[in-house]
């Protein structure tokens, strides 16, 4: 089976497209860092495209008809996009599904503390990290604080030219004589990850007790000038630390792109972009797109793809469309086509032997579709039918679609798990599709611009299409 490479295959056109498309992406990509920054960035980006607010058509009664677009934002954290097509509801929808959480440091409820003269902040994880490449590295913090009086405010530093970075120590290596004798897990643990936050003392007060934790309390005043916020609020904050600073061109060539939160970010980015490309026509079937969180930690909670959420939402929608009815929820609901899109392994020459050559990804090939996923022996896997697959390789041909089978990563080397299951509970036909990446759950993860620019061709196929 001869494979060829997009480069092969594509015209100069489709070259030039790709560079344009790639340099709206890494500038969303540069701007959302957080699912709440991405769920504000994708609702202006529907709105321009003539989307409204679901639950405000809910209030309004406003019929919903061919043609007709909706969002529906779950807590800021979650957003599902709707557009009606003509044929009826029971026919069933055509669904893309990414995440928009990405691996990262929150900070902890009780995060402030000072030691021998620092500010210092403790964090805890969130997702498969691996701890020590997050120390020497320049880090922002994002996200929001939730106060008393109601008001929510957003924090976002470490970003723009000028603003102050934090970051995590590591020993030098002069001193590094029982780190290196230890395994990489001990060596690096969760409450060694505290985040150096300050430097400098407050000025002593004279009544008691007023020349203490000066430090901590120095920072404090900072934050309460620029945000108003005191140390108990960051009880009911989310604040995240990620990594600082713009996505990049990788290579002298400009042919990759370096980021913070690849996955999966660039299935959500692209996945969008294809059903808001598409907003002018009135399509055949219903467009869906769901952007949801939590994937990282098991797709839990209100705003991760096991809660109700995205059902609520088509109850709505068959509300709007002509009445709800339990009936033909379900037929709606097993009729549909869905393509989970999360990022695969990428072929990665420094690390070979993780991969099995007949059935890796490789960068440049255009999107990959994983029949199934899990670990040890398949499990926690959607296993897409052989005949779906054949109808969307049918499609993806029909249409100039490059894309590539392949697993990830060698049988019993690991695994993973993506939101595809959890659809296919509606018996629905649902397979994985993705982008190969290399350092996957790194700080910056690495993909190729080829690949980017086929996978959004190949939702708009999908959307089209199937
Ligand atoms: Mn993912
Ligand atoms: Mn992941």
């Amino acid at each position: 089976m001869e494979k060829k490479s997009l480069w092969e295959t594509w015209t100069p056109k489709m070259k030039q497209s790709m560079t344009g498309f790639c340099e709206e992406y890494k500038q969303f990509m540069s701007q959302c860092k957080t699912e709440r920054e991405c769920v504000d960035e994708m609702i202006a980006m529907a709105q321009a495209a003539g989307y409204k607010n679901l639950f405000d058509c809910v209030k309004t009664g406003e019929k919903l008809t061919a043609g007709s677009k909706v969002y529906a934002n779950n807590r800021n954290k979650m957003l599902v996009l709707v557009q009606v097509g003509k044929k009826d509801l029971s026919e069933g929808l055509n669904i893309l599904g990414a995440h928009i959480d990405s691996p990262r440091l929150d900070l902890k409820p009780n995060p402030l503390y000072e030691d021998s003269g620092f500010a210092m902040l403790k964090t805890h994880y969130y997702g498969g990290i691996k701890k020590f490449q997050w120390v020497t590295m320049p880090l922002a913090l994002h996200g929001v604080v939730a106060k008393k009086d109601g008001t929510v405010v957003k924090v976002a530093i470490g970003e723009e030219a000028g603003d102050p970075v934090f970051g995590i120590s590591d020993i030098l290596p002069h001193l590094a004589k029982d780190q290196r004798s230890k395994n990489i897990n001990e060596a690096f643990t969760g409450e060694d990850l505290n985040i150096t936050f300050g430097s400098t003392p407050a000025e002593a007060g004279s009544s008691e007790g007023e020349d203490k934790d000066l430090f901590k309390k120095n920072v404090l005043n900072i934050l309460n000038e620029k945000y108003g916020i005191t140390e108990e609020d960051f009880q009911s904050a989310e604040i995240e630390v990620v990594p600082a600073g713009a996505a990049r061109d990788l290579g002298i060539d400009r042919s990759m792109v370096y980021a913070y939160g690849h996955d999966d970010r660039i299935c959500a980015y692209t996945s969008v972009r294809a059903q808001l490309d598409l907003a002018g026509e009135v399509p055949e079937k219903t467009y869906v797109t769901l952007l949801v969180d939590k994937e990282e930690i098991g797709s839990v909670g209100a705003t991760g793809m096991q809660s109700k959420f995205f059902e609520n939402c088509m109850a709505e929608i068959l509300g709007l469309t002509g009445g709800y009815d339990e009936l033909k929820m379900r037929r709606m609901l097993s009729a549909s086509k869905m393509l989970s899109s999360d990022v695969s392994a990428g072929f990665d020459p420094n690390y070979a032997n993780v991969h099995e050559k007949n059935n890796a990804p490789y960068f440049h090939y255009g999107p990959v579709l994983h029949k199934y996923t899990g670990s040890g022996g398949k499990s926690g896997s959607n296993d897409a039918t052989a005949e779906y697959i054949a109808e969307l390789r049918k499609n993806f041909d029909e249409n100039d679609v490059r894309y590539q089978m392949a697993e990830l990563g060698k049988v019993d080397q690991g695994g993973g798990g993506t939101i595809a299951f959890i659809l296919a509970q509606y018996a629905m036909d649902v397979i994985d599709l993705g982008i190969p990446l290399h350092n996957m759950h790194a700080p910056w993860e690495v993909a190729a611009k080829t690949d980017i620019y086929e996978a959004y061709r190949a939702y708009r196929v999908f959307l089209q299409n199937l």
